[in-house]
């Protein structure tokens, strides 16, 4: 089992020729309503890659919930637990140019009351508990405290995170930016990090991490655990179209992979697979595959 205590949005996006500038109103072609949130994505992933996963997190009382929560219900997500607030359901407001440029605007709203006291009212977390940087620091890390099995980390966006709660990370899973900002944040440092991946991975888990994972993009990922030698694994060989979720794709698989019972690295050559398979198709969730036999 995999639960995921997270963020649920919907996405607001719009294409147009250029993006406004301040001040500045633009005719937009045409836009679409449709699920998002890292939370939500990573639980949907999971479900899809096979493991029994529910999804703990809260929406407003308006119409987008039902948007938000749609493709969850629709794949079986657990969602008795998803609590209801006053505040609206978290939106992104994303512009969208002919280029692919982009600009985005989020609004917490629901997610922002994901705190210490809304994950306890929940209660157990069963199985493998994930969790990400779009709830407040206080649920993350009281959903760390309630967790019995292993707490994969995708810590993103990066927020500020006790020293203590991010080493409980079993696996941290985060892109390369990321990596590099946590370290920071490990070592108090004024600046960021410019190395290499693989000595950034080295020196997060000198930190004392047990298990981290470092997405690459096309070019794969890392995979180290505490006492074993780097892999890097490569990534599928596909013409990406679209890669706007891959790495939520990718966590809610390991997740699921974890679960299962595979090492580490098996979790990541499947989650890699199952993310290259996102990418090639347009949108966030609407990438997810519903089958696995292409895998
Ligand atoms: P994020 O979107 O969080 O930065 P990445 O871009 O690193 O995440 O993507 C996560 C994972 O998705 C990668 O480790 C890889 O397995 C897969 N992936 C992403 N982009 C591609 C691509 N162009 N081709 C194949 N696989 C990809």
């Amino acid at each position: 089992q995999v639960t995921i205590v997270g963020s649920s949005n919907v996405d607001i996006t719009a294409l147009m020729n250029r993006l406004p500038g301040p001040g500045e109103t633009v005719l937009a072609d045409s836009y679409q309503l449709s699920p998002g949130g890292k939370g939500a994505n990573q639980a949907l992933a999971a479900q899809l890659a096979g493991a029994r996963t529910e999804f703990i997190g809260a929406v407003g009382e308006d119409s987008h919930a039902k948007i938000a929560l749609g493709q969850l219900e629709e794949a079986g997500v657990k969602l008795d637990r998803v609590s209801t607030s006053r505040q609206p359901t978290g939106v992104a407001i994303i512009q969208v140019d002919s280029g692919a440029e982009n600009s985005i605007a989020v609004v917490s709203g629901a997610n922002s009351t994901v705190t210490a006291e809304v994950v306890n009212a929940a209660g157990t977390l069963h199985g493998i508990v994930v969790l990400q940087g779009e709830i407040p620091a206080s649920g993350i890390k009281t959903a760390m405290d309630l967790a019995t099995d292993k707490v994969v980390l995708n810590l993103a966006p990066v927020i500020e995170l006790d020293r203590d709660y991010l080493l409980k990370a079993n696996p941290l899973v985060v892109n390369e930016h990321e990596a590099a900002l946590i370290l920071q944040q490990l070592d108090g440092s004024e600046t960021m990090s410019t190395e290499a991946e693989p000595v950034i991975a080295e020196k997060l888990m000198a930190h004392g991490l047990a298990s981290l994972v470092i997405t690459l993009g096309a070019n794969g990922c890392l995979v180290v655990e505490q006492g074993t030698e780097m892999q890097q694994l490569s990534a599928v060989k596909v013409k990406a179209l679209d890669t706007t979720g891959a790495g939520d794709a990718f966590t809610g698989a390991v997740a699921a992979r974890l679960a299962h019972g595979d090492t580490l690295a098996q979790a990541a050559d499947f989650a890699g697979k199952f993310a290259a398979l996102t990418v090639q198709a347009h949108g966030a969730q609407a990438s997810y595959p519903r089958s696995l036999d292409a895998l």
